[in-house]
Order: structure tokens, then sequence, then C-alpha cells
């Protein structure tokens, strides 16, 4: 008996795409091993605990795949396992002695790392577009790392405002770098940013702190250290970046580039909530005065400006929730990987 396995994801829990995906794999297994219908003994499916439209052996008996007994059963539930996920176990009895394939594809190719391509999704736009929220997610649905370079940057801007230096004098900016050290740890799966050795993750995100990181970043020196570290820390593994140049500079051969945006009200409204939720007390005009202001510096910028990448997808977050934002983005990682 040889076990040929598959898997392979779908964005959201819908009958059309379940019973489109199984196919696809399905089909994918049998091309890539040049399977025989007497060869198949029984097909094994397994199916993640948030995949409740369609049973998967019904999906592959309805694409022709019903020569041989069809099972799907539902998976232990695991904290930080792949989302909407199916797995096949396919059991064969080959007539030679063939090396058999396995097919991971769409989000499951995370599960094999080793026959798997790697890749890259940037997203990058201006503050509160949603940037961070949809890249957690991502992190956390393909099991990829997730990198928040804008943290990076206002590492830096914290530096200069605890050493009373004007983010925005190029010399004495300059004078501070080779004392400069930013680290980037996980833990627990989150993103932690270290400054000369203080986990600052907290008092970065304080309102203070945007400002500063949006004028320490536009100047050269800064943003070439940022992204020598950036590119050392994406190298050679899936990942998502955030910031505003990640499709442009940091990775221009990113597989998926985005650039989520939204108007400037709302994005100062999610900002407003989310710092009132902190305890942050600050007033939403002056906010909104304030995004708008980092706005204009983050695109006018000389080097590496905030810019939408040519080939880059556009998603304007106005009027979404955070909900058809993910599957919007979902439904285009997935008709590539
Ligand atoms: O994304 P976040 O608001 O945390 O970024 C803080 C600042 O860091 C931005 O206003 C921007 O000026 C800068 N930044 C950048 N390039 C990036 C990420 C952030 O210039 N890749």
């Amino acid at each position: 008996m040889t076990v040929i396995r598959g898997a392979t994801t779908v964005a959201t829990d819908c009958q059309e795409e379940i019973s489109a995906s199984v196919k696809e794999m399905l089909d994918e297994v049998f091309a890539q091993n040049a399977l025989k219908k007497e060869e198949v003994r029984a097909f094994l499916f397994s199916l993640t605990t948030d995949i409740h439209s369609y049973h998967p052996a019904k999906a592959a008996r309805e694409a022709g795949y019903d020569f041989a007994p069809l099972f799907a059963a539902i998976e232990p539930e695991i904290n930080g396992g792949l989302k909407l996920c199916i797995r096949l176990m396919l059991f064969t009895e080959l007539l030679d002695n063939r090396t058999v394939k396995h097919v991971y594809q769409k989000g499951a190719k995370v599960l094999r790392k080793d026959i798997s391509e790697i890749y890259n999704i940037a997203l990058d736009g201006p503050a509160g577009s949603g940037k961070s929220t949809i890249a957690k997610i991502l992190a956390r649905d393909y099991n990829i790392l997730y990198l928040d370079t804008g943290a990076m940057y206002r590492a830096c801007g914290l530096k200069a405002l605890r050493l009373g230096v004007d983010p925005k004098d190029g010399v004495a900016v300059e004078k501070m770098l080779p004392t400069l050290d930013v680290k980037v740890e996980y833990k627990d799966g989150a993103q932690r940013t270290i400054l000369d050795g203080e986990d600052v993750s907290l008092s970065i995100r304080e309102n203070a702190v945007s400002m500063a990181a949006s004028s320490i970043s536009a100047h050269p020196a800064v943003r070439m250290k940022m992204v020598e570290l950036q590119r050392e820390i994406a190298k050679g593994i899936s990942c998502v970046l955030d910031g505003r140049d990640i499709g442009s500079t940091v990775l221009p051969d990113a597989k998926f580039k985005f650039f989520i945006t939204a108007d400037s009200k709302v994005r100062a409204m999610r900002r407003f909530k989310e710092l009132q939720a902190r305890g942050e007390n600050v007033d939403f005009d002056t906010l909104h005065a304030e995004i708008v202001a980092r706005d204009k510096q983050d695109s006018e910028r000389e080097f590496s400006p905030l810019v939408c990448a040519k080939d880059a997808i556009v998603i304007d977050t106005s009027d979404m929730d955070i909900e058809q934002v993910i599957t919007a983005v979902k439904a285009a990682v997935q008709s590539k990987i």
C-alpha cells in the first residue's frame, strides 16, 4: 500500500469553493502521479473544524472520483493550526514502483515547506488603513511570518525622542545611528520590537512616537539600515510584511502586492478608537490632522516614499469590514499559490 498526501485551503467556507478546491487537488494528485483508477483503494479526507458548508468526500464523488470508497472526518482543533484546510490521504496499490508526489496547494503549501515554493506578501498603504490587522490574520491563517516594519521605524523615532534628538535633523540623526540597535524577536508568534536591548513593543505605539517615526524614516541612512534588517528577516521564508515601501523597495519581487488604503477620516477614527481603548486621551480632529500630515510626509519624502507599486492590487477599505477585506485579499492570494 502506498499513501499519497494532499492538502489545500479555501478562502471562505462555501460550497462552490470547497468543491472547486477538492477537484483541483485531486486532479493535480492524479496528474502528478499518473494514477490509474484501478490503483486507487480509498480516499480519506480530513477537514478543519471551520469548514461546515460542504463535505469534501461528496465534492470528490461529484467531480468523478467515485471509483473507490470515500470518507471524510473532522480534525482536532489545534491552536495556531492552519485554517479552512482540507487534507487528503489517498491509499493506492501502485502497479509499478514509481516515486509518489505529494500535492500541497494554496495556503496548505506552508505545511510542506520542503516541497513548496516560498512566497512573500507585501502590504503597503497609509496609516490606519488596516494593514497590520490584515497581515496578522494572513500570517495566522497561512502559518507564515509577519513583520511589522513600521514598528522598526517607530523604535528609531522613540530613540530620538528619548535622546532629545530632533527626528527631522539629518545630521543629528546620522550621529545617533551607530548606537541605534533595533532588533525583532518573536514570542508566542507575536513580534517584539527591541531597542537597545529593551522590549519597546508597547511604548512605540504611543501617539507621540508616530510623527517621530515618520520624520526619522525619511532619512536615507535610517532606511538603508532598516531595509537591510527587514530583508535579512524575510530571507528564505514565506512571510507577510506591512509598511510603506515593501512592494516597491524592500521586496520588489514579492509574489503578492497589495496597496491598502481608506479615506483619511475613516483611518483617523480607527486610530482614535484604538488609542482610546488603550487609555490614551486624544482629540479626533488633532488625530485626523496628524494622519493627513503623516500621509503627506510619507508620500512626499524623496527616498523610498509611500507609493503604490505598479503591480499591486489596490483595496480601498473605507466601506469594508475586516472580513470583507480578508476575503478579497485571500481570493487574490489563493488564485496564485
Ligand atoms: O505603520 P506605522 O504607522 O507603524 O509606521 C510608522 C511610520 O514609519 C510611518 O508613518 C512611516 O513614515 C514609517 N514607515 C516607513 N516605511 C515602512 C514602514 C513604516 O517609512 N516600511
